[in-house]
């Protein structure tokens, strides 16, 4: 039996047999390899591409859409985490604003610097409770605000473990009457702000895909360009992993059986591993029992958003992240992305056999975080265009509060000793993980796999640019210069900034196909062409429809999805994925399913 649960939305409809997939037809041609790793969110698929850099014969298998999970949920920061100071997590805290600062240059076509401020409303309160906290690593009780003192202290330490190699400006304060001046509609009783940067990650769908095909191609380049049978670094998604047999490969001895499962066609297949790492986040748990090996290491907890079409909030902002604290002690935020303004977030105790959904009652309280800030600003339901959920895959946690339970990972090995020549897969579980350390921990992970497997780390991924941040421009004129040099034949300005936007410098490559035959723009969108959604379709893995409204472009979590756009996406599709009049028919209920059930969106359309 299968890991069963409720968070899983987005295997559906109903299995089909059909032609083969070609990132199916690489893993059944070769049942084997030496690594498998289960689960496609931001740390499985980078710790797939740290592993396939290296030379290691990997194959990585996601039950659903890759960044489905927590990892397409997140609040968009890429943070050094100042609040994790107050749990004394400084090692996490160290290592994630190290970590943000390298993504800001290896992945800087998504990863932008965010200004972040945080308004105070009292000068001392909370400096007696966090120390106890730093100690105890718990919290008890209702927090304490935390006042100015208290965070400056926390600012001060952040701004210290950026200085090597620092690539964002340190803190400032401002008194009331100033920080009214830069933001008006902040509460009149403000006593100072707080001001520092961090960063945000604007597009975590497709900085999840730059990582896999950064994998993929270091695998082709291991086996010999062109030889894609040899490919030592196969990924696909709608894959499961369904249970464990225990039998090891029959070619060499070694390692256990899985069975993995096609959620597009419902066709089962063998598959032999001799290291199996489990990243499949909140689901750890539930894939160790399918396993045959029960944990409890987990648990997560559920956090919601909302994004809002409410140009007065985004005015407010002024491009900033507000970053505070709420009535119960949660920080919370609101920030502007693009000409939308994300409010986030919760933090519950998650039951896994429940979906993962923004309720009414957390709506409520995101209306009231904005009112606590911007009290004259009004914030209607009707102006929320999107909201998304996820569970955080957090340790297994007791008496600790949800917002204190520690951020950072650790990693369980389970099976043979080492050194023994013990048979049976050696299972490797990732307990946490957020994303902005995504990078270091698959280092790390990738370590321990080397280690397991007799190899040594021949690569390292500490300076390699990702995807399409290769070349990417260093500033605001290098942007304009790249984006005369590659206006042409049919495209103009915008349609040239909405390609770097999207794909960075392997615009470059999208480009040149585009230009390989006529092409047009769809009527529902100016930001998609018919040769665009094919050439997803072709390269980057397209299972459903909904694939490209949430996570291959922006357009559902901007408000923008139309029934026509549903119908027009669904027509260019039908073709290259081979759907029938009744399968077009399924993809367009399936994504208009989805986008009601996980995001409240309604589309009232029939399908055409
Ligand atoms: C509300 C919220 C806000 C957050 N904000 C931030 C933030 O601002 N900054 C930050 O750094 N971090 C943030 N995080 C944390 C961060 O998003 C996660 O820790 C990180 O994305 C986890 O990635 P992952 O790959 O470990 O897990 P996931 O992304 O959850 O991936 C696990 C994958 O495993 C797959 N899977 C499950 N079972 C199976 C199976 N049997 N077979 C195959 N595949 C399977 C799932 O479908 C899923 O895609 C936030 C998280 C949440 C929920």
């Amino acid at each position: 039996m299968g890991p069963k649960d409720a968070n899983n939305p987005l295997v559906a409809p109903a299995a089909k047999p059909g032609a083969e997939r070609s990132s199916v037809h690489h893993l059944r041609r070769r049942p084997h390899a030496k690594v498998l790793v289960v689960g496609g969110g931001i740390n499985g698929v980078g710790t797939f591409r740290d592993l396939a850099l290296q030379g290691v014969d990997v194959a990585l298998v996601e039950r659903g859409d890759y960044c489905q999970g927590a990892s397409g949920a997140s609040s968009h920061m890429i943070h050094g985490g100042i609040r994790y100071l107050e749990n004394g997590e400084f090692r996490l805290v160290r290592e994630s604003v190290v970590e943000r600062n390298r993504l800001l240059r290896i992945a800087p076509h998504y990863v932008k610097p965010l200004q972040t401020t945080i308004p105070i409303f009292s000068t001392f309160s909370g400096v007696l409770s966090a120390p106890l906290r730093f100690l105890a690593h718990k919290q008890h009780g209702k927090p304490k605000e935390r006042g100015a003192f208290l965070i400056k202290l926390g600012l001060s330490l952040y701004d210290s473990f950026s200085r090597d190699g620092g690539t964002v400006p340190r803190h400032h304060f401002r008194s009331g009457e100033r920080a009214r001046a830069e933001l008006p509609s902040l509460r009149s009783d403000v006593k100072y702000t707080a001001t520092y940067f961090d960063a945000s990650v604007h597009n975590p769908e497709r900085l999840t895909l730059d990582v896999l095909q950064d994998g993929e191609k270091a695998g082709h380049a291991a086996a010999g360009e062109g030889n894609a049978q040899g490919n030592t670094a196969r990924a696909s998604n709608y894959v499961s992993l369904q249970s464990m047999t225990g039998q090891p490969n029959p070619g060499t001895g070694r390692g256990s059986t899985v069975r993995l499962r096609d959620e597009l066609t419902g066709e089962e297949f063998d598959f032999t591993a001799d290291v199996i790492v489990n990243t499949t986040g909140a689901w750890v748990d539930l894939t160790n029992e399918a396993m045959g090996a029960a944990s409890t290491f987990m648990g997560g907890t559920k956090g919601s958003h909302i994004v809002l079409d409410n140009p007065e909030l985004l005015a407010a902002c002024r491009g900033r992240e507000i970053f505070f604290e709420h009535t119960d002690g949660r920080i919370v935020l609101i920030y502007p992305m693009g000409d939308r303004v994300l409010v986030g977030t919760t933090d519950v105790d998650a039951d896994m056999a429940e979906a993962a959904v923004c309720t009414d009652e957390e709506i409520a309280y995101f209306f009231d975080l904005i009112n606590h800030v911007f009290p004259d600003i009004a914030v209607t339901r009707e102006q929320i265009v999107y909201t998304f959920s996820g569970v955080r895959p957090l340790p297994r946690h007791d008496a600790t509060q949800p917002g204190f339970v520690s951020r950072d990972y650790r990693i369980e090995r389970r099976g043979p000793a080492k050194g023994t020549e013990g048979t049976g897969a050696v299972v490797l579980s990732l307990v946490g993980g957020k994303w902005t350390t995504f990078r270091a921990l698959a280092e790390h992970l990738a370590n321990d796999v080397l280690a397991e497997i007799g190899m040594e780390r021949k690569v390292s991924t500490a300076q390699l640019p990702i995807g399409g941040g290769a070349g990417f421009p260093a500033d605001e004129a290098g942007v304009q210069k790249w984006i005369k040099a590659h206006m042409g034949a049919g495209r103009d300005a915008d349609r040239t900034v909405g390609l770097l936007t999207r794909y960075g410098t392997r615009a470059e490559a999208v480009m040149e196909y585009l230009d390989g035959a006529r092409d047009r723009l769809l009527h529902s969108t100016r930001e998609l062409s018919v040769r665009e959604l094919e050439f997803m379709a072709a390269n980057e893995q397209v299972g459903h429809l909904v694939d490209v409204l949430i996570r291959r472009t922006s357009l559902a979590f901007r408000g923008l999805v139309t029934g026509e756009l549903l119908n027009e996406v669904a027509d260019v599709l039908s073709g290259p994925l081979g759907w029938d009049a009744a399968a077009r028919a399924a993809e367009i209920t399936h994504a208009q399913e989805v986008l009601q059930r996980f995001h409240r969106v309604e589309i009232h359309s029939l399908v055409t």
